[in-house]
């Protein structure tokens, strides 16, 4: 599966915002947002007017980088997330955040989507019991997540089961088992991620 490896700070400055890409480290005096705010790039300091379809891209670019996502597979979330019934930025957000890599993240089990994605690719996981190993893969209501036997001894999800994190609603856990339920789809109110879905809708109706 393709991913981004170019360099990962540069995604927040480019955005203009934090975006959290690199677990622990962002919280920290060493984010490269803290050092230099403004967007990567010769001219990137003095960059400022910023045209509506300009705009719309942007919101596009953040989302993805926000899930780990590149164009073809969002461009294809999208195209599902019109065909389902109801609003389609909010369908759009929806796909993407019952990505397993995703909640494995928001149940605590990686410092970051990336971190999760990884371990999700290394098939640490089981979904209802069986292994998933692609990050990709789309969650359901009443799917029970948890870390493979074999991987609960290792200290890193030691670490993350001692450090729980809050939950958002439509998860639960159960750490001393090492695993978590989805236990409903998610609404936009349970999405805290920043960005506005409308400018996404737009670009993709021009
Ligand atoms: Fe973004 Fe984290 Fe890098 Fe800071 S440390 S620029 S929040 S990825």
């Amino acid at each position: 599966m393709a991913r981004y490896t170019g360099a990962t700070c540069k995604l927040c400055r480019r955005e203009g915002m934090k975006l959290f890409l690199k677990g622990d480290r962002c919280y920290t005096d060493k984010c490269a947002f803290v050092k230099r705010s403004y967007a990567p790039g010769q001219h990137g300091a003095s960059r400022k007017k910023v045209s509506e379809y300009g705009m719309q891209l942007r919101e596009k670019q953040k989302a993805k980088r926000i899930y780990g996502v590149l164009e073809t597979q969002f461009r294809n979330t999208y195209e599902r997330a019109e065909k389902i019934k109801g609003v389609t930025g909010e369908n759009l957000l929806r796909l993407l955040e019952m990505r397993l890599d995703n909640v494995v993240f928001r149940l605590g089990f990686a410092s970051s989507r990336v971190e999760a994605r990884q371990l999700v690719n290394h098939g640490h996981f089981l979904v209802n019991g069986k292994k998933v190993d692609i990050a990709s893969y789309k969650v359901s209501v009443n799917d029970v997540i948890s870390v493979r036997e074999k991987s609960r001894a290792s200290e890193k999800f030691k670490t993350f089961v001692e450090n729980p994190k809050a939950l958002p609603q439509w998860l639960t856990a159960n750490l001393e088992n090492f695993e978590g339920k989805v236990v409903a789809e998610p609404s936009r109110e349970d999405i805290d991620v920043p960005v506005n879905e409308t400018l996404i809708v737009e670009l993709y109706s021009k």
